[in-house]
C-alpha cells in the first residue's frame, strides 16, 4: 500500500511518532494509502518551515508571486488524472463531480494570481498639513486552513491559494477522511514552482492535530471549512489567542419555487440542488418551499425525477452521484428521515440504503417544521418539499433557521426574486438557480450560525492581511497631540 507522509519544507515527512492511518474508498471500502498521523512536534517543524517560507514568499516581488501562481495553476490542468483518480477513490466523488474540481482548482489558482497584484493602500488625506498618512496592507504571516472531506480538492484550494496570493504562507490540516488528495496536491504546487515550506500539509486527527496547530503561537490566522460544531471549538482557540479567523459553516439552505414555474422545469433545477454528491454539499438544496396551488404538483415531479437517478460506477457519466462518506454519515441520513416521517412527513420516495454507503434519493414532503430534518445539517440525498401558501410566509420560513449560507429562488417574476434575494438572510441567493453555485472571485460566507467572513477573490485576500497606518512629519517638530 501507498504511503503519504505530511508535507512540509517541500518534502514528504513521515509523522514524528511514526503512526499512520488508513484513507477509505467510500465506494468499496478499500485502503487507498496510509496518511501521517500527526503530532505536536509535527507541528512544530510545520510551524518553523512555514515561518521560514514566510519570510521568503512575502518578499517577493508581487509579480513573481503572481508568476508561480499562474504556474501552478498550468501545473495543477497538466496534473488532472493524477489528481482527478485520486479524487473520485478517496472522496467518492462521481467523474464529473471530481473533473469540475480539478478544472475549478485551476481556476481559483488564476483568480488569487489575479488578486496579488491589486492589493492597493490609500494615503489619506489628514488634518494636519506637515503629515503624510499612508495606510499599508501587509500579510498575516502563517495561515491554517482546515479542511472539510466534501470537496476535499477545491475548497482546500480556495483556503490556501488566496492567503498565498496575499503573501502569507499557508499550513493545511485537511479532513483525516480525506488526507490524501490534500498531499498530492501539495506535491503538484510544489512540482510547479511553488518554494518549500510556503505551503505545508499536515495529515492527523483535529483533536490531535488540529487543535495543536490552532493554538500555536506561531499561526497568525486560522481559515476553517467545515461544521459549526468546529467552527465553535476554533472560534473559542480564536478569542483566547486573538486570532484572525474565517469560519465557512454548515446550511440548511432554502430553495424556493414561486407559482409562475413550470413544475417540471423546476424539479430538474431542483433535484440537482438537492441530490448533487448524495447533499454532501454545504449549500444543498435542502428546505424547499413551493407556492401553492403548486406542492404536490412539484413534490411529485421531484419524488419521479429522483426516483430516475442513476447510481453506478462513480467513473460512469450518467451516474448521478457516489456513496456518503462513511458509515456514521449513513446512520444520520436513516435517524433524520426517520424522525421526519414519525413527525407526519409523507415519503414520496426513497429513504433507504440502496446499497453500501449510497443512500436512495429521498423525497419527504410536508415534514414537520421541528426536529432534525428541518433543523440540523443532514448532509444526505434528502430534500424535504413544504408547501407554503404565501409569499411573504416562504420568506419568513426560509428565515426560519439559525443558519443562513445560501439560497436559491426560481422564479420567472425578477421583481419578485430580487425581492426575496434581498429579504432573505443569507450569504448568497440565487434567483433563477438552485442553492449551490460557485465563482472564484465572488464572497462565499454565511450569517448566523453558517459562520464569520467571506473566502474568495479580494475578500479572503483583503481578510489574510493587516493594515497598518505608517506616518511621515514633514519638517515640523512631533507634538504630543
Ligand atoms: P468537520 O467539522 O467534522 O471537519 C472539518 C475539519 O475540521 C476536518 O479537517 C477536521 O479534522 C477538523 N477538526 C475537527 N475537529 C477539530 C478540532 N477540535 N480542532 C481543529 N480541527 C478540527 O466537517 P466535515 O464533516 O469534514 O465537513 C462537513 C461540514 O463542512 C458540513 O457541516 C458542511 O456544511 C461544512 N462545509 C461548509 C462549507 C462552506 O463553504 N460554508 C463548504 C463545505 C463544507
Amino acid at each position: 500500500m501507498k504511503t503519504y507522509g505530511h508535507f512540509i519544507d517541500g518534502q514528504d515527512v513521515p509523522a514524528s511518532g511514526g503512526q499512520a492511518f488508513e484513507s477509505l474508498a467510500p465506494m468499496t471500502g478499500e485502503a487507498l494509502g496510509l496518511a501521517a498521523r500527526g503530532t505536536a512536534e509535527d507541528v512544530s517543524d510545520a510551524v518553523d518551515s512555514a515561518r521560514r517560507g514566510f519570510l521568503h514568499w512575502s518578499g517577493l516581488p508581487p509579480a513573481e508571486r503572481e508568476r508561480i501562481l499562474l504556474k501552478c495553476a498550468d501545473h495543477v490542468e497538466a496534473s488532472y488524472d493524477r489528481l482527478l483518480n485520486l479524487l473520485i477513490d478517496e472522496s467518492g466523488s462521481t467523474i464529473i463531480k471530481a473533473k469540475y474540481e480539478v478544472l475549478y482548482t485551476a481556476s481559483v489558482l488564476r483568480a488569487a494570481a489575479g488578486e496579488v497584484r491589486r492589493l492597493y493602500a490609500d494615503t489619506l488625506p489628514n488634518e494636519k498639513p506637515h503629515r503624510l498618512s499612508m495606510v499599508l496592507r501587509e500579510p498575516l504571516g502563517v495561515v491554517l486552513a482546515i479542511s472539510p472531506f466534501n470537496a476535499p480538492l477545491v475548497l482546500l484550494a480556495k483556503m490556501v491559494v488566496f492567503p498565498l496570493g496575499a503573501g502569507n504562507a499557508v499550513i493545511a490540516k485537511p479532513s483525516e477522511e480525506t488526507p490524501l488528495i490534500a498531499v498530492e496536491f501539495a506535491r503538484v504546487l510544489h512540482e510547479a514552482g511553488l518554494p518549500a515550506g510556503v505551503f505545508n500539509v499536515i495529515t492527523g486527527f483535529g483533536a490531535e492535530v488540529g487543535e495543536p496547530l490552532a493554538r500555536h503561537p506561531g499561526v497568525d490566522g486560522i481559515a476553517l471549512t467545515g461544521s459549526t460544531a468546529t467552527g465553535i471549538r476554533i472560534a473559542k482557540i480564536a478569542a483566547e489567542t486573538m486570532r484572525r479567523v474565517q469560519l465557512e459553516l454548515g446550511g440548511k439552505n432554502p430553495l424556493l419555487v414561486l407559482n409562475d414555474m413550470d413544475v417540471t422545469r423546476a424539479a430538474e433545477i431542483a433535484a440537482v440542488g438537492a441530490f448533487t454528491h448524495a447533499g454532501q454539499i454545504c449549500m444543498s438544496s435542502a428546505r424547499i418551499l413551493v407556492e401553492q396551488p403548486l406542492g404536490r404538483a412539484f413534490a411529485e415531479a421531484l419524488a419521479k425525477k429522483a426516483a430516475s437517478l442513476h447510481l453506478g460506477d462513480l467513473r460512469d457519466e450518467k451516474t448521478a452521484y457516489g456513496p456518503l462518506i462513511n458509515q456514521r454519515a449513513v446512520e444520520k441520513v436513516k435517524s433524520h428521515v426517520q424522525a421526519a416521517l414519525a413527525g407526519g412527513g409523507e415519503l414520496l420516495t426513497g429513504g433507504q440504503v440502496q446499497r453500501g454507503l449510497v443512500f436512495q434519493p429521498t423525497v419527504i414532503y410536508n415534514p414537520p417544521r421541528s426536529g432534525p430534518l428541518w433543523c440540523e445539517e443532514t448532509f444526505g440525498p434528502v430534500a424535504s418539499v413544504t408547501e407554503v401558501d404565501s409569499f411573504d410566509e416562504m420568506i419568513a420560513i426560509a428565515n426560519e433557521s439559525d443558519y443562513g449560507l445560501s439560497a436559491g429562488v426560481l422564479t420567472n417574476d425578477l421583481v419578485r426574486g430580487l425581492t426575496a434575494a434581498r429579504r432573505i438572510r443569507a450569504g448568497s441567493v440565487h434567483v433563477g438557480a438552485h442553492s449551490f453555485q460557485s465563482d472564484p472571485m465572488a464572497p462565499i460566507g454565511g450569517y448566523g450560525m453558517s459562520g464569520v467572513g467571506r473566502s474568495g477573490g479580494k475578500y479572503s485576500v483583503e481578510h489574510f492581511t493587516e493594515l497598518k497606518w505608517v506616518s511621515l512629519e514633514l519638517g515640523e517638530t512631533p507634538r504630543p497631540f
